[in-house]
Formats: C-alpha cells, structure tokens, sequence
C-alpha cells in the first residue's frame, strides 16, 4: 500500500511514545473553545486534531471550556459549542471540563506563590504596567510594589477576593524577570478584579484567573499530555512551561503550536463575527452567510465534506490562506454523492403545449442520483401547463442557443420534445406563456427517428407545483481578505450575498425533505431546507453552493 505521511504532530506523538515520556502510555489532549462566541470553521481544524489524534493514537479528547472572561461569556455559547462538536462527529463521552471547575485550586496555588515569594499583589494602574514592562529592546523596570511582604501581599489578596477593591485597582502578578527578552514573562499577571457574574460560578468570584495561568495548570490537572494550539501562542510557551514547573504540580503537559486555518474571503474571528450579529450584517450566529460551524450546518454543508477539507489543508507550522474554493469543492465532492436531484424552477415562464390533453396528468420515471445507484427513482408528474425556467427560453435567439425558442425544439428532461410555437405578453412586453406542441413519440427522451436535440430543460408540471422560497447565498465579503484594503473589514461585504426568491416551483416530492437533508436542484445547485423556516406549508430552501465554481475573479 501507500506510504502514510505523517504530520509533525503525529511524528512528535509517535517520538513520544517510542521514548516512553507518555505516562501510562495514553495521549490525552483537549479542545479549548472560550465560550465567549460560536465555534468557526477554524476552530474544525483544532477539533479534528485535537480529536482526531486522541482517537488515531488510542488516547482521550477533553472538551475544556474556557470559561475565564466571565463578561463575554454565555451559556448560549457552551451549547452552541457542544452541539457543534457532536454535530462534527466527535464524542468527549464524560470528558466535559470547565476551567472555572478550578478556581478553588488555582486560587491556592496563587496563594502559595505568594507564601514562597514568588507573586505579588501591585497597584500599577494599568497604564503603568504597560509602561513598566518595557519594550522588545528594552527591558522593564521593577513595579515599586515588588518588594511588598508576603504578609501584606496575603492581607491584599484577600480583600481582594472579598470584594473590597475596586476593578483595576490591584492585580496579583508572578514574579519572574522584568528584563527577560520574552515579554509574556516580565511578571505576567495571575488574577484581576472583575465583578462579573459567571455563567457557572455566579457571583462566587471577583477575582478571576488569567488565560497563561489557567490554561496550563487546567492542562496539568486533567493530564493532558500534548497541548495544541495555534501558532500565536509560542510566544506564550514559556510561560507555559513556567506554570507546569510551580512545585506541587506533578503533571507536566507539553505544548506545541500549529498554523491557524485562513480561508479566502472568510474572517475568522469571533469578535468580528459577534459584531456582525450585533449590528444586524448578518440574522444571527448561524446565518448560512456565516463562517460559523451552525452557519455553515444552516446552509447545508457536511461534516463529512468539512472534514475532508480540514484534512486536506493538512497540519503545517507556517501560517498561510486557503482558497476558498477548495472548501467549495470539497462540498460538491460530498454532496454529488449524496443529493437526490430534484426539478426546481428558480425564475417560471408558463409553458402550455396545446396538443396535450387537458387536465392530464402523467408520471415520468426519473433518477434520484445517477451518482448512487442505491438511491432509486421517483415519479414525477408531467402537464398540459409547464414551469420552465425564464432564462431557457429566447423569442429570437442569439447565434448558437440551444435553448427553447420559437421554432426550435428541447428535450424536457425525462419528458419528451417541445417546440415553441407563439407566445403571450403582457403590457410591458414581458412573455407571460410560451404556447408549444410536443412530439407524443418523444417520451422519455428518444423518437423512432433518432433526432437529434441539443438543449435540455427542467420543467415543473403546473399543476402539481409546491410554491417555495429560495434563498440564494453568495459569499458573505466580496474580496479575498476583507478590510486589507480599507482597515475595515465592513467596506468588503457583499451587498448581494443573499436573493431570495420568493416563487420558485418545485416538483411535489420536494416535501419529502426535511432540515438536515441535501438536494440538488437539476442545473441550480446545492439546497438544503432551511432548519429555521421550514414547513410543508412554506417551504424554504437555503442554497449551500453552486453547482461549478461560479465566481467571477
Ligand atoms: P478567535 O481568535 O477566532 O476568537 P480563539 O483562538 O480566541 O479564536 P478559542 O475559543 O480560544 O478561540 O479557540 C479554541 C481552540 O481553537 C484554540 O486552541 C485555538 O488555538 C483554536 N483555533 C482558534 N481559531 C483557529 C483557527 N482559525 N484555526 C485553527 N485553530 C483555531
Ligand atoms: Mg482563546
Ligand atoms: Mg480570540
């Protein structure tokens, strides 16, 4: 067979493993989502890896939420989260942390620190510490409080965990090296009042953790053995690896960072992606506009399909942008396979073939997928009054169409042979019907004498017809990085990322779809019904993609 290639990841589990540095030989890594905003696409990447090689190399996944900005966060956000990640495929089982779960205990080891001297309560205005902590060239400068007793420093820490200071007006800070060429160890700070409310903690806390000190012990508790994440935080590694040394923590995790996933045309962050909910750019977190994972779950992609991608990205140390047109290739792999096809008329003209006979109504047998056989076949009724599309038919045609006109002759797909005779406008001049004749002998596609047509419509039978509503989406942000001109990633959206169509005609069966299913609507793309808005009685359709990649460059 083929030789696997391994990524760095796998190759530093497998190294770990050989050597016997994994205790008790399991992997255990973690998924840490903030729930301060629903997960994006990005974040698939983190949660495929994460998972993904818990489960390659027999180990276990922690979903850990990070939960140490209690403004920002909601439970809204932890269910989106969890919902999200089943939805992906993956199962944390038990395994659900919360780093609030270890307040207590980090509180402790902060109280220890300050025991053996080696954090410090300061009164630093924020200002201050900025300007105390020096430059990439320059070293800091000591704050005056660093010399604070261990007494007074206890005494203050506590008033400070028992409400008696106000926000901003002291910090606990480790003690480390003003001067030390990595700026994440000129005493970071360890805690800051905050009186907030916690989504799980209440008001039990007005002091709160920050993320270099959290997440590493968080990490050293659970027992994680390898610590993902994404490039911006090698810089942080060695305060990392500070916080796992503290005596008394007897597990040491180890971190290891990799490229964040950038997609062309996308933005990727959850505080843009909360503005534009805020604002109303877009109807919420799981628009199908977003790049949210319930966005995109919205608007039809797969977890198969994102999946696939993610994989194909690959895991690589050097930042980069993806072409978004390789995620859209990924979901039209997926869904060919999988979509029944469906008749939809997006934009109707009425078509009557005058020789039919009125009132009858016949079945044509067609495909739900020549891609999967499996997948059968269904009746689809057929009329003396037709819906095809506007754009398939031309009065006088330009050179080369081979399309509907008046004279010419179309395959009705499934059906038989029209040819357009006369039509009827209205007071504008706008064709209202396209009155035809068919060929009897033309069923299913064919005549006796082998003629030959070159176009083929879909078509809905009038009669039969299930009104829906379309919504076309098309990129949420009209160029490949949005606000790199301007600064403002708002200048970029697409005024024309959504038209919705309010009378397309479909063929009945359509009602046999439900949220969670894919179709394809023969020549119009990707749809899936909208889990938000649909009924049989309404129903709405989100297009997930185009059928080839459309998009003008
Ligand atoms: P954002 O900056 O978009 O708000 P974040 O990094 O603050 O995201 P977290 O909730 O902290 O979001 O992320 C959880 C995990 O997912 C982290 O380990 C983070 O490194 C990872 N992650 C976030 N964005 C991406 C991305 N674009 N590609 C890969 N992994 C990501
Ligand atoms: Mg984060
Ligand atoms: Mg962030």
């Amino acid at each position: 067979g083929q030789k696997e290639i391994k990524n760095f990841l796998e190759k530093i589990i497998e190294d770990d493993l050989a050597a016997g540095r994994v205790p008790g030989n399991t992997i255990v890594t973690r998924f840490p989502p903030e729930p301060n905003g629903y997960l994006h696409i990005g974040h698939i990447k983190s949660i495929c890896i994460n998972f993904g090689l818990a489960q390659k190399y027999g180990g276990r996944c922690h979903l850990r939420l990070d939960d140490t900005n209690p403004e920002k966060e909601d439970m809204e956000y932890i269910n989106a989260i969890k919902n999200n990640v089943r939805w992906l495929g993956f199962d944390w089982g038990e395994l659900e942390y919360h780093a609030s779960d270890y307040y207590q205990h980090l509180y402790e080891i902060a109280v220890r620190l300050i025991h053996e001297g080696k954090a410090y309560v300061d009164s630093l205005s924020a200002e201050d510490m900025r300007a105390y902590r020096g430059t990439l060239t320059e070293p800091g400068k000591n704050s005056p409080d660093r010399e604070r007793s261990v007494e007074e420093n206890l005494r203050i820490f506590q008033e400070m965990k028992d409400g008696k200071h106000p926000e901003g007006s002291y910090t606990l800070r480790a003690k480390i090296d003003m001067a030390s060429p990595n700026m994440n160890l000129r005493d970071p700070a360890l805690y800051r009042i905050k009186f907030a409310s916690h989504p799980r903690t209440g008001d039990a806390w007005c002091i709160y953790p920050m993320y270099d000190y959290t997440h590493p012990i968080s990490d050293a508790i659970e027992g994680i053995t390898h610590s993902f994440c994404t490039l911006e935080f090698e810089d942080h590694r060695p305060a990392y690896d500070w916080a796992t040394a503290i005596d008394g923590i007897n597990h040491t995790p180890h971190q290891y960072e990799f490229a964040r996933l950038n997609i062309s045309y996308f933005i990727m962050s959850k505080r843009k992606l909360l503005f534009l909910v805020k604002e109303g750019y877009v109807k919420g977190w799981d628009d199908p506009r977003m790049p949210t994972i319930s966005g995109i779950r919205r608007r039809g992609y797969s977890p198969e399909a994102m999946k696939d991608f993610v994989s194909r990205v690959g895991v690589a140390k050097v930042e980069g942008v993806v072409d978004y047109s390789l995620m859209e290739f990924c979901v039209r792999e997926d869904l060919n396979k999988r979509a029944h096809r469906r008749m939809v008329v997006l934009d109707p003209v009425t078509v009557i073939i005058d020789n039919y006979p009125e009132g009858q109504i016949e079945y044509v047998e067609s495909e739900n997928n020549p891609e999967a056989p499996d997948a059968g076949v269904r009746e689809v009724p057929f009329g003396r009054e037709l819906y095809i599309e506007r754009e398939d038919f031309m009065e006088v045609p330009p050179k080369g169409y081979h399309r509907l006109y008046i004279g010419g002759e179309i395959r009705l797909k499934n059906a038989y042979y029209i040819t357009a005779r006369s039509v009827v406008k209205d007071a504008d001049g706008t064709v209202t019907e396209v009155h035809c004749t068919y060929d009897p002998q033309s069923r299913g596609g064919e005549t006796p004498d082998g003629r030959k047509v070159k176009g083929t419509s879909h078509w809905v039978a009038a009669a039969t017809a299930v009104d829906c509503e379309v919504r076309q989406y098309d990129k949420l942000f009209a160029t490949e990085n949005p606000g790199a001109a301007t600064g403002n990633f708002l200048d970029d959206i697409n005024p024309d990322s959504l038209t919705v169509i309010t009378h397309g005609k479909a063929e009945p069966s359509v009602l046999d779809f439900a949220p969670g299913d894919h179709l394809q609507f023969l020549r119009n793309g990707y749809y899936t019904p909208d889990s938000g808005d649909w009924s049989k009685e309404h129903p709405v359709f989100n297009r997930t993609v185009t059928l080839k990649d459309s998009w003008a460059k």
